[in-house]
């Protein structure tokens, strides 16, 4: 029987919760639950927990790291990481290397050279489709800003005010997911809500959107870095 670490948080809560995280588990349980009720909910979830484990050690070890000879997971490609020494900084893409160039790159240097190529690519790549795709639904006077921001948690964003905002690492993965958060956020200036009518919008300007969804969901953590 393998170990993990459990930690257990008491909360003001009705259930038992389990929240597994890199190598350790939140067992997060009511006030009033007593040890015993805590050490039978683990027992019974063991499997489950142990499944979950090794997953996210998965996860954990396929992440992105920008490194020299790393691998990098570039519009649903999987490239190696060169750091090549240059005055010049910038990143090329040459057939299957992902090339850095610098003078003296350390990976912090690397990383830094990596958002702003990234950050460049994403004004250039989504602000004129965003843009002409609101024209096109006759609602570009209701975009007061698009914006560019890495998140933790979201690829896009439209506010209520209409500012646009997507995350630049959306530039790691392919263009048809690209597009798709394109339209995705822009048709929320016609409908604020993922209700039938937004998600009918979507598909009249991006048929199969569930295909990107899916991509994203399954390979989203090898983009974050
Ligand atoms: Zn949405």
């Amino acid at each position: 029987m393998s170990q993990f670490q459990c930690e257990i948080v008491r909360q003001k809560r009705k259930t038992l919760g389990l929240y597994v995280k890199h190598r350790w588990v939140e067992v997060r349980v009511p006030m009033r639950a007593s040890k015993r009720d805590v050490e039978t909910f683990i027992a019974t979830h063991r499997d489950w927990i142990e499944e979950r484990l090794i997953a996210e050690a998965q996860r954990h070890k396929n992440r992105l790291r920008i490194e020299h000879g790393g691998k990098i997971l570039y519009k649903a490609r999987e490239l190696t990481i060169e750091f090549r020494d240059n005055r010049k900084e910038r990143v090329i893409i040459e057939d299957k290397t992902f090339v850095i160039q610098g003078h003296k790159l350390t990976p912090a240097k690397a990383r830094t050279i990596v958002e702003k190529y990234l950050q460049s690519k994403a004004k250039e790549y989504i602000v004129p489709r965003a843009t002409g795709l609101a024209q096109h639904l006759g609602v570009d006077k209701n975009i007061t800003d698009i914006r560019f921001r890495k998140t933790k948690t979201k690829w896009g964003h439209c506010t209520s005010k209409g500012v646009l905002q997507y995350n630049w690492l959306i530039m790691l993965a392919p263009n048809s997911v690209i597009d798709y958060m394109i339209s995705h956020e822009v048709c929320h200036l016609k409908h604020m809500d993922h209700s039938k009518r937004f998600w009918s919008l979507v598909d009249s300007v991006c048929p199969n959107s569930d295909r990107f969804i899916d991509w994203l969901r399954e390979h989203e953590h090898r983009l974050y870095f």
